[in-house]
């Protein structure tokens, strides 16, 4: 039975001060509730200190946006897993569709990011995700699979992996694919994971799904077989939305 992650992507928002609001707002929402999920925030590189010190020792987990495939050295601008690890962090998201979209960011990469991720003791969440025109073309599965192929690092024993299905268009958009469109993709994600890990392995994957996901649709989209959590944009950005889809987990 995998337990669900509610992930909050911030993106590229926040301050020291906004960030301290929402998390205390997160942490006054939890206090003395029962929670049938984990809970991540990955807020941007700078602001993971204060948001790491916030939620030391809570149930909410720290998680970066990116890092770097190389264990260290002269990469400026760059932050290595082994950085996230010492600043706090359990997870990383990569290969998202707005870094494949705004750096270029192909598969190779990203499963580079992942096992350096994997190396420092992180769990990488590879983002993988069909357009609007891959997907009007009748192509979504073909996109994942083969995203998933070229991005999926190796697994050694004891080594945690989790997958968000992010469609592009679904993403800051308001629309979503519909359940059973999110539940095809989810299966396929699934059998793709049980080819290239083995049954065991890959029954201990989360397969998030992303893109617009709110408290008034959560419910529907985490009751799909196969959708073991969401990563979240925009509503993880206010406290009472992402603590709402939280909620919503069954
Ligand atoms: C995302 O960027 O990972 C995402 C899911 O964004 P949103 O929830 O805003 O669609």
């Amino acid at each position: 039975m995998r337990r669900k992650l509610i992930a909050g992507n911030w993106k590229m928002n926040g301050s020291r001060a906004f960030s301290k609001n929402l998390v205390r707002g997160l942490l006054d929402g939890i206090s003395g509730a029962e929670l049938s999920c984990d809970l991540l925030v990955c807020p941007a590189a700078c602001l993971l200190e204060t948001v790491g010190g916030l939620v030391a020792g809570s149930r909410i987990a720290l998680g970066g946006q990116d890092c770097h495939g190389a264990e260290a050295g002269a990469h400026t601008g760059d932050i290595s897993a082994a950085m996230l690890k010492d600043a706090g962090c359990a997870y990383v998201i990569l290969g998202h569709s707005e870094r494949r979209q705004d750096h270029g960011e192909a598969d190779a990469l990203v499963r580079a990011k992942a096992k350096a991720a994997l190396a420092a003791g992180l769990t990488p969440i590879v983002c993988v995700g069909e357009t609007a025109t891959e997907r009007d073309a009748g192509r979504t599965l073909a996109v994942v699979e083969t995203q998933l192929a070229g991005s999926l690092p190796d697994l050694e024993s004891g080594q945690a992996l989790v997958i968000a299905y992010e469609p592009v268009w679904a993403i800051g958009s308001g629309r979503t694919p519909s359940t059973s469109e999110v539940g095809e993709v989810h299966a396929a994600v699934r059998r793709s994971l049980e080819f290239s890990l083995g049954g065991e392995t890959a029954a201990a994957v989360r397969i998030l799904y992303g893109g617009s996901m709110k408290p008034g649709n959560a419910a529907e989209l985490l009751a799909v077989q196969d959708v073991d959590g969401g990563l979240i944009g925009g509503a993880s950005l206010k406290a009472e939305d992402f603590l709402g889809i939280a909620r919503a987990c069954a």
